[in-house]
């Protein structure tokens, strides 16, 4: 996660709702907030009303302590009635986690983009005991530090399923230009790419609202990454055209509600820092390759702190992402040296 500059952006709620409590944030849609064990601590979540039941988008990981809160949501803020359908904005755990458990428990309906559903069941199916010999290959040309490589060939590799429950078969499809009906409102759906491939965003006709899941956040930019399932990948591209497309639809009225931090106004303003960051993080990290480098020793012009071992892995696969875009934009060209990592190198400007 980068940071953003956030001058300009408008919070009106300075505080997220306390555990197990909401915020009604416009009339029927309502603004819940779910704990995360990792360095974002937090994932929002919304209920919108349908009248005797609920549209519910997104839904934390699946762990004890979720579906305890969860329950608390429905006996109270929920008043005691169901669930009836599940938008996912994205297949990440903290956003599909739960979503096997309101379609087993209450028999809620999952609504999702084609990609988001193929990618959650695969890789909730996809249950590793080891390190696959790919990822090895991935992290050894991203000249990953030995002492942390050898860690995770010795761990047992993290496994979507940990975090999710099992989802079953069955989804209704979400795609560019469709219009989806909640809570009273029509919902122009417009698909986003580079932290999630085909990420759902839903735009309201009749008023002002914008769920964004993680592909528009107030004060982060989400973790755009590459990862061994495809290699050269090129999701900063997909990210600054996703940028592109949805600022021509972002007006300085729109309340944005976003999968994590605060809802807030100005979203014109917003959309042009986030495609601004990736172009500037660009331009530095050519900078920074004007000698060849490993991926691994290019985190300083893309972090501004301090890459721990929380957030290694999390830099890694950012840092590897904007190399394939200069790589993809013929802007740097790479090698591999003897012990089997990719060296980066600008291309010298005539
Ligand atoms: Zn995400």
């Amino acid at each position: 996660m980068m940071d953003g500059t956030a001058s300009g952006l408008r919070t009106p709620w300075e505080e997220p709702p306390a555990r197990g409590e909401a915020i009604e944030i416009a009339e029927g849609v309502l603004w819940m907030r779910l704990p995360l064990p990792m360095v974002l601590d937090h994932v929002n979540v919304y209920a919108i009303d349908e009248g005797d039941s609920w549209t519910i988008v997104d839904t934390g990981f699946s762990t004890g302590k979720t579906k305890a809160i969860w329950t608390d949501l429905l006996a109270g803020p929920l008043k005691g009635r169901p669930v009836s359908r599940v938008v996912v904005t994205h297949h990440h755990p903290d956003h599909v986690g739960l979503a096997g458990w309101f379609m087993a428990e209450q028999g809620a309906e999952l609504v999702t983009s084609r990609t988001s559903w193929l990618m959650a069941r695969m890789l909730i199916l996809d249950y590793e005991e080891t390190v696959t010999p790919q990822a090895i290959e991935f992290w050894r040309s991203a000249g990953m530090d030995e002492a942390i490589l050898q860690k995770r060939i010795d761990e047992k590799p993290y496994n979507f399923a940990d975090v999710c429950d099992p989802l079953p078969v069955g989804y209704t499809r979400l795609k560019q230009d469709d219009v989806f009906r909640a809570g009273g409102r029509d919902w122009d759906v417009h698909m986003g790419n580079g932290h999630a491939p085909e990420h759902v965003t839903l735009w309201s006709r009749d008023d002002n609202l914008v769920l964004a899941g993680d592909q528009i956040i107030s004060s982060i930019s989400p973790n755009i990454g590459v990862y061994p399932t495809e290699p050269d990948a090129d999701p900063i591209g997909d990210w600054i055209e996703s940028c592109q497309r949805l600022a021509t639809l972002a007006r300085g009225d729109h309340l944005v509600l976003s999968g994590h931090k605060l809802p807030f106004t100005g979203l014109p303003l917003r959309m042009k820092q986030m495609e601004d960051n990736h172009h500037n993080a660009l331009d530095r990290l050519e900078a920074h390759i004007a000698e060849p480098k490993p991926a691994s020793a290019c985190f300083s012009p893309l972090f501004k702190r301090t890459v721990d071992e929380n957030i290694y892995g999390l830099a890694l696969v950012e840092t590897i992402a904007h190399l394939n875009n200069l790589l993809r934009t013929g802007r740097a060209t790479r090698t591999r040296n003897a012990s089997g990592a990719w060296l980066w190198q600008a291309v010298k400007k005539g």
